[in-house]
């Protein structure tokens, strides 16, 4: 027997024109979902979307024991259609299940739903350039229960949402603003997990950023508040003197795929690659010596998002000429080439499907 069965949905929505498509606003005809009840993961299937009925006291609700992931599928150039390093971001959802007392899934059962949900939904990956299929897998502790403790029962679910090209008229630098006001997380906290709380703490920093005329947040470490971690929903790295600076993971930043994609492609070409402590003091000396070449974030939604500026508290940090540093760019074309089946796969990131 089918281990996931489908129930199809009776009628199918319209499917958006690309042009009309941006990020996370359309959801496709059907999702996964998998329960967690007398220990053990239970009756995975696929279902037509659709609201989730929810008892008011559902653990979830109340004390935010929940994880996701956030994956990436696209229409390469031969038609067919290529998720990037799927095992990568399954692997890193059970990371983020052991912190939550969440019960692991198996990861090959997770692979099988992805790829039979995405081959039912394979008209819903947008062709145009830079679009893609954006991949939202999660867990909610569904316990009807007011009381503080790791749930008994849980919802795995899997969701897609097709989505717009991140730079429509080309790379678009972002100028980011430096806190050191707020922090997000602390080593021992859950900085390096996926889990929705982190992004209620980063949301105060977000809405000062943008009332001061910028995009994101980049955090300092929650003791100092002098060693720079992440950006709001990047990994921040710095070109300093040819070396490529990216801080290490000591817990509390999130292990990025991308970052680890960049870290890879750029010691694979030879450069000198660091991770490292970094201090928002190193980064500001190295802009008034003229030696910071670039600053770049990375990350599943845009790949690779230059930073033009960087402000904290009265100094403006400014990288290179102005212009999209050469290794920002190299990176951003090898990494969407190899996405979108333009360049080889050399590291064996895509699986096609
Ligand atoms: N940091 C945070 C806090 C994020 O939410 C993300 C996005 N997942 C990243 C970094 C970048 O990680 P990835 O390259 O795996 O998308």
């Amino acid at each position: 027997m089918d281990r996931i069965p489908v129930k199809k949905a009776e009628s199918l929505k319209k499917k958006p024109l690309d042009s009309e498509l941006s990020f996370g606003t359309i959801f496709t005809d059907h999702m996964f979902v998998m329960d967690y009840n007398n220990g053990g993961w239970q009756n995975p299937r696929i279902e037509p979307y659709q609201p989730l009925a929810l008892d008011p006291s559902t653990m979830v609700l109340h004390y935010g024991q929940a994880i996701f992931e956030g994956i990436k599928a696209y229409r390469r150039s031969s038609g067919k259609i290529g998720i990037f390093r799927p095992k990568a971001y399954i692997s890193r959802l059970n990371r983020s299940a052991e912190r939550l007392c969440i019960p692991l899934v198996d990861e090959e059962l997770f692979y099988e739903a992805l790829i039979k949900l995405i081959n039912l939904e394979k008209d819903w990956v947008p062709g145009s350039k830079e679009t893609s299929l954006y991949i939202r897998p999660f867990i909610i502790a569904t316990d009807p229960y007011l009381g503080v403790r790791p749930s008994n029962t849980h919802k795995f679910m899997i969701i897609l949402s097709p989505v717009g090209a991140y730079y429509p008229e080309g790379f678009k630098p972002v100028k980011i603003y430096v806190t050191d006001k707020y922090v997000r997380a602390v080593r021992g906290g859950l900085g390096h997990v996926k889990t929705p709380g982190n992004y209620a703490a980063s949301l105060m920093a977000a809405e000062e950023a943008k009332k001061a005329g910028y995009t994101q947040v980049l955090w300092l470490d929650g003791c100092e508040r002098k060693y720079i971690e992440e950006v709001g929903t990047m990994n921040i790295f710095f070109v300093i003197n040819d070396e490529v600076i990216t801080p290490a993971l000591e817990g509390s930043i999130l292990g990025g795929i991308t970052r680890e994609s960049v870290l890879h492609a750029t010691r694979n070409w030879g450069l000198k690659v660091s991770e490292r402590p970094i201090s928002i003091d190193e980064v500001y000396e190295a802009s008034r010596k003229g030696t910071l070449q670039e600053i770049f974030g990375t990350g599943t939604a845009a790949v690779i998002s230059p930073v033009s500026e960087l402000k904290w508290n009265d100094k403006i940090i400014i990288p290179g000429d102005g212009r999209v540093g050469k290794i920002s760019q190299r990176l951003y074309d090898y990494i969407s080439g190899v996405q979108y089946g333009l360049l080889p796969d050399d590291f064996g990131w895509v699986t096609e499907l």
